[in-house]
């Protein structure tokens, strides 16, 4: 089973921020903005490029609750979905990074050796 199906179950501890039915988001262990917040769905999907519409209209409003949640509405953060192997995605379950509390960097993120992004 999937690291992130294994915190839907309880089977990992997470330091959760809002829950409802149908998704979970959580404060990310290894923070990269003073805000860093994940949402899951709680069925596993492995990627965002899998989702169905119908799933994402639900967890569009949901993100935005949390974002409320954590004060960011007004004053702005990012989202961002890291997508297979070239995204960069580590865990395969379907995760979107809530991330602000602070100004943040926009860089350039191409690495010619992939094995640098380690
Ligand atoms: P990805 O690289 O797949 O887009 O992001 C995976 C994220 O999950 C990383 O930011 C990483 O810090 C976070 N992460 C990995 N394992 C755990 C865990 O057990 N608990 C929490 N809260 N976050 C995790
Ligand atoms: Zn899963």
């Amino acid at each position: 089973m999937c690291l992130f199906c294994k915190l839907v179950n309880g089977e990992i501890p997470s330091n959760k921020v809002l829950e409802d039915d149908n998704f979970i988001a959580f404060h990310d262990i290894n923070p990269i903005a003073p805000v860093h917040i994940l949402i899951i769905p709680k069925v596993h999907v492995e990627k965002f490029q899998d989702v169905k519409p119908a799933m994402m209209a639900e967890m569009t409003i949901f993100i935005q609750e949390v974002a409320q949640k954590m004060g960011l509405d007004a004053s702005g953060y990012r989202l961002v979905t890291n997508n297979g192997e070239d995204g960069g995605q580590e865990v395969p379950h379907l995760h979107f990074h809530l991330l602000g509390g602070g100004r943040l960097k926009w860089t350039h993120l191409h690495h010619d050796n992939p094995k640098e992004s380690m």
